[in-house]
């Protein structure tokens, strides 16, 4: 089954747009991605049709906000194949759901223990974790990347000992763009009982994610990356662990029973989801994957694959550009530096053009350091982008490299 990306780009209504006076290019996916309209009238419909505050109210508008809400979370457990609705946590998004493990973890670790991170880390999966590991007198272990942006498994392997209580990678750098071999990550964190938290962000819209085959015990992500709206995100774990742990807010909705001197908890999932959720947001989130679920997922990965061949084919061309990670297993983000001028220069400049990428650290400061660059240029993609754009984007860099010299 071919992929047409025409007809999906006219279910983006920005996607029309133009920016100083030229027709928008949006390039910077990795950041966030477009809304179709099924998904802003997923919205529009829940504020008109049933604003009402789920599980407590007695009447019909409650219940059918009730209804959509926890529809939407079955629609991700089974995105994800998650064994349990009940182990499928609302969250703010992928930061809020790196910070609910870690503090459930911190209350656990101890002197001499050791988490694993990697070298290209978001800094929400390693600051959150630089504090839980300071807390608490444990150690934190960085796995290198080689020159290409690929993580050393062997150096991994070495790291992960029977001190590691959790490592934590991501599925995809979104710095980079490398795709991480996860299953074996997963498998050699296994062999010393270490508990795997994998940070799906830029993950969960170019993969098939199967947290049962996957082995991991946390996989976590955010919905704005994948075409669902901002404010809205997922702590998917593994039930024993999340139904056992302490737990991360207190407040309504999350206790069983209460006194003056003392709460008992709720289950699952609500025992994590303390006080009103995001319901509107749920309810686009859950419509967003219905929507990007109905792709032929093979055809969906051939184009992304395209789109990557041929921006990296292009960029190898182009004069005076070098790749910030080249790895073999690549999606969604090209990231670069040009000899003629800084990131930020090359920014500005497109953004005239009406191409819109993103510029800087991308919250990899590290990561930054390691290619000894201050930041790079990324342009990240997503199902909506064709081929044309990525001609147009190289247009435009030429006429940047001949104004920066
Ligand atoms: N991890 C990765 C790999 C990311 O790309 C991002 C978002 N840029 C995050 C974590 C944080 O996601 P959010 O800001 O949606 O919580």
């Amino acid at each position: 089954m071919s992929f047409d990306v025409l007809a999906v780009r006219k279910e983006f209504p920005i996607l029309t747009r133009t920016v100083n006076g030229k027709p928008l290019v949006y390039l910077d996916n990795a950041a966030t991605t477009h809304k179709p309209q099924c998904v802003i009238d997923a919205l529009v419909d829940y504020y008109s049709t049933c604003n009402s505050n789920v599980h407590r109210g007695a009447h019909k508008l409650a219940d059918e906000a009730t209804r959509r809400f926890e529809g939407a979370r079955d629609i991700i457990a089974q995105f994800i194949n998650a064994p349990s609705r009940n182990s499928v946590i609302w969250t703010s998004g992928t930061t809020e759901s790196i910070n609910i493990v870690a503090n459930g973890l911190s209350q656990l670790l101890q002197t001499g223990d050791e988490v694993v991170v990697t070298s290209m880390e978001h800094h929400a999966n390693l600051v959150t974790w630089q504090q839980a590991c300071a807390k608490n007198g444990a150690k934190l272990k960085i796995v290198p990347v080689n020159d290409l942006g690929e993580l050393d498994v062997v150096e991994y392997t070495k790291l992960v000992s029977p001190k590691t209580k959790l490592v934590a990678f991501p599925h995809v750098s979104n710095a980079l763009g490398t795709v991480n071999p996860i299953v074996e990550l997963t498998q050699i964190a296994k062999e010393v009982d270490a508990l795997v938290l994998i940070d799906g962000a830029q993950g969960i819209a170019h993969g098939d994610v199967d947290v049962q085959e996957i082995g991991c015990d946390f996989y976590v992500f955010s919905g704005h990356k994948v075409y669902a709206p901002m404010g809205v995100g997922i702590l998917w774990g593994k039930e024993p662990v999340l139904a056992e742990w302490p737990v991360w807010q207190t407040g309504g909705e999350m206790i069983s029973t209460v006194s003056f001197t003392d709460a008992t908890w709720n289950t699952l999932p609500f025992r994590l989801e303390a006080g009103t959720p995001n319901v509107g947001d749920a309810i686009a989130f859950g419509e967003a994957i219905r929507w990007f679920s109905s792709f032929d997922l093979a055809s969906l990965q051939k184009h992304e694959k395209a789109l990557i061949d041929y921006a990296t084919k292009r960029a190898k061309e182009f004069e005076g550009l070098t790749i910030i990670g080249d790895a073999s297993n690549k999606v969604g983000v090209l990231s670069f530096v040009l000899d003629a001028g800084h990131p930020a220069d090359v920014g500005f400049l497109l953004d005239k053009q009406g191409i819109a990428i993103r510029t800087g650290d991308h919250c990899a400061q590290p990561l930054m350091n390691r290619f000894s660059v201050p930041g790079t240029a990324r342009a990240s993609f997503a199902i909506y982008n064709t081929l044309d754009e990525i001609d147009v984007f190289f247009d435009a860099l030429c006429k940047v490299k001949a104004m920066l010299a």
